[in-house]
């Protein structure tokens, strides 16, 4: 990964910087509410573990915000066995991929109080826009971002957003194709 390991210290300020809005929306959810549901923790505990978080590490992140809301014992007991099989360290010990974009894209659509899923694809357009108004995204570019996700062209919007985002020119239409991928090329982006 560009930029070297990436630390517990580290993820709020690259949650800013570096995260498609789909991890950030999740990081920003967990932060206020100090608790996801279980789509959203699914989405964000392998994207965590793709960008380099350890067992321990991920173990330490949630238990410290959902302990806010509830008993040490009961994270523990509700919570933790699902990290340590994300990481393959319980049932049938799969070591999980983090999720494609068109994983993210096409299945497990988002219900009420959800927070995972692809803001291109599953915000309403008014709540997109806001949200790409208050992460600083300049008029024009939110209509051309606006354009595309109207054309059903999800990655292309999220692609278009981090040239916005990083100012740069993306090689590829296609650049952006996984929420981890799009952190090691902002990283990369931000090294240079
Ligand atoms: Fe996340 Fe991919 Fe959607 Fe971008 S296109 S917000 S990386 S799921």
């Amino acid at each position: 990964m560009p930029g070297g390991k990436i630390t517990l210290g580290q993820i709020d300020s690259l949650s800013k910087t570096s995260f498609p809005l789909c991890m950030r929306q999740l990081h920003e959810a967990l932060r206020r509410d100090h608790h996801l549901k279980h789509g959203g923790r699914l989405q964000y505990g392998l994207f965590i573990k793709g960008i380099g978080l350890t067992l321990e590490e991920a173990l330490m992140f949630w238990r410290s915000e959902f302990t806010k809301i509830m008993e040490v014992d009961k994270f523990d007991k509700g919570y933790a066995y699902n990290v340590r099989h994300s990481f393959g360290k319980e049932g049938k010990r799969t070591d999980y991929t983090p999720y494609s974009c068109m994983k993210i894209i096409m299945s497990n659509h988002p219900g009420q109080g959800d927070y995972h899923g692809c803001p291109f694809r599953h915000y309403d357009a008014d709540i997109l826009r806001q949200k790409l108004v208050a992460y600083g995204v300049p008029h024009p570019a939110i209509k051309e971002i606006q354009e595309l996700v109207k054309d059903s062209h999800y990655q292309l919007a999220c692609a278009r957003y981090f040239e916005v985002t990083h100012k740069v020119s993306l090689p590829h239409a296609d650049a952006i194709n996984h929420p981890n991928k799009y952190v090691e090329e902002s990283r990369r982006v931000h090294e240079q």
